[in-house]
């Protein structure tokens, strides 16, 4: 195992995942980081838009009434707040440190975390989708907690969300942050939008992929991610 103790070297910012990141300068003055192959902390933060509860129980009592809701009653009359602290919840991105190591021992096989659970809501329709990614990675000269590969989907996927967004957002970031020597992302989802209305497509899956590096470039590397991840190539 690496050593997991001490040795913070170099932070990175993420200020607006929804759009791109900037990864931050290395940290300078005291506690800046030594010659020494240190273990950098990616933190992943979000600006935190300011979120207005009542406003948005307002006007979630106005969009069902608008619909012909009757909130009088017990069993509604709560529904609008229950509803603005439910999709509050929903786009609460959690900040976390994207922690790695030296990966001393030259691992070079893939890293994949398979079916991890995610849920996020469509931006066309704010209807759920949710689903398990499969998150991978080929690695470089460092490497990452595995729990970070699910703490990146669940971070991106608090807002509204495509699925190819999402699945390119992840892989990028892992990237960018991690830089191995490739990564690839795979998300199966089943969207609402489309299985409790519209088509009505019940049970349909949407699969989307993202590749980079050599998981993109070389063929068996990208043969075997999707043969482990147990997804559609
Ligand atoms: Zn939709």
């Amino acid at each position: 195992m690496p050593e997991m103790v001490g040795r913070e070297t170099t932070d990175f910012e993420v200020t607006d995942p929804g759009a791109e990141f900037a990864a931050a300068e290395p940290a300078a003055g005291p506690g800046a980081p030594g010659p020494d192959r240190g273990r950098p902390h990616l933190r992943i933060a979000t600006d935190k838009p300011v979120v207005d509860l009542a406003a948005a129980q307002r006007a979630a009592a106005d969009f069902l009434t608008a619909l012909g809701v009757d909130l009088r009653g017990e069993g509604l009359d709560e529904t609008p707040a229950r509803m603005a602290r439910a999709y509050a919840e929903l786009f609460d991105a959690q900040p976390f440190r994207m922690t790695t190591f030296p990966n001393d021992e030259g691992y070079d096989e893939l890293v994949l975390a398979r079916a991890i659970p995610f849920r996020t809501v469509c931006e066309h329709h704010l209807l759920p989708f949710s689903g398990v990614a499969h998150v991978g990675y080929l690695p470089g000269e460092r490497i990452l907690g595995l729990s970070k590969l699910a703490r990146l989907v669940e971070h991106f996927a608090a807002r509204p969300q495509t699925q190819e967004r999402l699945t390119k957002q992840v892989a990028d970031t892992l990237a960018e942050l991690l830089q191995p020597q490739g990564a690839g992302v795979v998300l199966e989802a089943e969207h609402t939008c489309m299985t409790l209305r519209g088509v009505r497509a019940l049970g349909a899956t949407t699969v989307t992929s993202a590749l980079v590096g050599l998981l993109r470039t070389d063929a068996r590397s990208r043969a075997e991610f999707f043969a482990l991840a147990g997804a559609p190539s």
